[in-house]
């Protein structure tokens, strides 16, 4: 009765309190974003990793990752004080009321996700949290399939939850690498699965604090904020495998455009515009590993992983559609040099993770092509996979110099604007493979342009 006393004593102290202190666990993009864009906003912050090398460099106010805005937050944060990196967590937690675990779940060959990093995490701040004896909040903000909030999170600390010392709530984070600040600021939803009624009630005044005015709300079980954030990601990866079938067919149809056709459903506001972008399959650290993990998850049940598979396959296969597009105008052959501009899984991002840049550079290394590449920040990422298999270029031009085809993989807005001049001066024959759909065909028409999705 006591111990309930008194948490709810601290539960009403933590509500009424102006200001909570916020840290953050695992500085990756996800992490780093949130921990800077709080600071900007006036909360305390502290932000922990286990990288030490990342803590260094953070405080020398040099982030490990491409990422718009974040390097001008950082710079802002630091000179005003407002933020502290450290490895050092006791530290953290003693110092601190609410704590966003942002560490990373990466993907596992057999599609699972590793809960390793978070299974560690929870395991150390148990500890720390038993001996601070102080109510603490603890927000899950890594993607985790359902129930792993229930079967692994909760269970470690079914100690403090019983005398009322902790919270655990699941609050997904949806925010889109390129756009991370912008997506923190104005989120479109703000989901808050809590283990409690208090847990989700004082995340709540945390974020009313943050926002002013509050964005909307969803309040559910942490089982189904985890569901929520994997029916996201499913519906967008559905979106793309979808349109990229439809350009599929398109390709096979003198005429037909997708672009045209993408344009047309999107005003359906049943559809939408958005996620109709035909093109080399998508890649990146959130969709193919969020996928994946549904599908695996799915397989416990009933042929609930039916479209979630058919999704993937599409994915998967669409690599091969855009070396077929090379096949096609006879230049998947040795010797012929290829220059691939943008290794990116998307724009604005130096993320190559499950890029689809990686499975078809290695498949034109495989064929024995002279592989040139040039990306306006994702560079360094691939020489850590490709070494000097391939040539690393630091302009466009020097890319296509002399190349036999030119194959665009991402939709960098400089690439947008090169004019076809520029490819019929400088490559040896002005062959384009545009798998992104950045190219004007009609303004191209005079050179060989070929397009996912363009029957020509
Ligand atoms: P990341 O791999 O870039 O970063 C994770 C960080 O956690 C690393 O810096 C690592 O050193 C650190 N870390 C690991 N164990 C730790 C520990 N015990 N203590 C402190 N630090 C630790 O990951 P990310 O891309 O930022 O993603 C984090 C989570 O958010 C993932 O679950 C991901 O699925 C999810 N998510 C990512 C995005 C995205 O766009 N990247 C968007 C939404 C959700």
């Amino acid at each position: 009765m006591s111990s309930h006393n008194s948490y709810k004593r601290q539960t009403k102290r933590f509500i009424s309190s102006k200001k909570l202190r916020v840290s953050v666990i695992g500085l990756g993009f996800v992490g780093l974003s949130i921990a800077l864009v709080n600071s900007k906003k006036g909360f305390t912050t502290i932000g922990v990793d286990v990288n030490k090398e990342k803590i260094r460099n953070l405080k020398k106010g040099i982030p490990d990752f491409f990422e718009p805005g974040i390097e001008n937050y950082l710079d802002y944060c630091l000179k005003s004080n407002l933020i502290k990196f450290t490895t050092n967590l006791e530290e953290t937690l003693f110092n601190t009321d609410l704590t966003f675990v942002c560490v990373g779940t990466p993907p596992k060959n057999d599609g699972t996700i590793d809960l390793k990093y978070i299974k560690n995490a929870i395991c150390d701040i148990h500890k720390i949290l038993k001996s601070k004896k102080k109510y603490h909040l603890l927000i899950i903000k890594s993607t985790v399939f359902p129930q792993t909030t229930k079967d692994v999170v909760l269970p470690v600390f079914s100690d403090l939850l019983k005398k009322g010392l902790v919270d655990v709530v699941m609050n997904p984070e949806f925010l889109r690498e390129g756009y991370a600040i912008k997506d923190i600021l104005e989120p479109h939803l703000i989901v808050i699965g809590g283990n409690s009624k208090h847990g989700g009630q004082i995340l709540e005044k945390y974020y009313r604090n943050f926002y002013g005015k509050l964005p909307e709300i969803i309040h559910c079980d942490p089982t189904t904020a985890e569901l929520i954030k994997y029916a996201n990601n499913a519906f967008l990866a559905t979106k793309i495998s979808f349109i990229n079938s439809i350009a599929n067919i398109c390709q096979n149809l003198p005429g037909v455009d997708v672009n045209v056709i993408s344009k047309a459903i999107g005003k359906d506001r049943r559809i939408g515009p958005l996620f109709l972008n035909a093109g080399p399959g998508f890649g990146g650290s959130c969709l193919p590993k969020d996928l994946s993990a549904l599908i695996n998850f799915s397989k416990r049940y009933d042929n609930t992983d039916m479209l979630f598979s058919a999704v993937e396959k599409v994915n998967k296969t669409q690599p091969i559609k855009v070396l077929n597009l090379i096949k096609k105008i006879n230049l998947l052959k040795p010797s012929k040099t290829i220059s691939v501009l943008g290794l990116a899984f998307k724009k604005d991002t130096d993320d190559i993770r499950a890029a689809t840049s990686i499975e078809i550079v290695k498949k034109l290394i495989k064929n024995k092509l002279i592989v040139k590449v040039h990306d306006p920040k994702a560079m360094d990422n691939f020489k850590k996979i490709f070494g000097n298999k391939i040539i690393y270029c630091q302009t466009v031009d020097e890319c296509i110099k002399n190349s036999d085809c030119c194959l665009i993989l991402t939709e960098w807005d400089s690439y947008k604007k090169l004019s076809p001049q520029k490819f019929k001066k400088l490559m040896k024959k002005p062959n384009i493979i545009d798998a992104r759909r950045i190219l004007d065909p009609k303004k191209f028409s005079k050179l060989n342009l070929q397009a996912i999705g363009l029957g020509n």
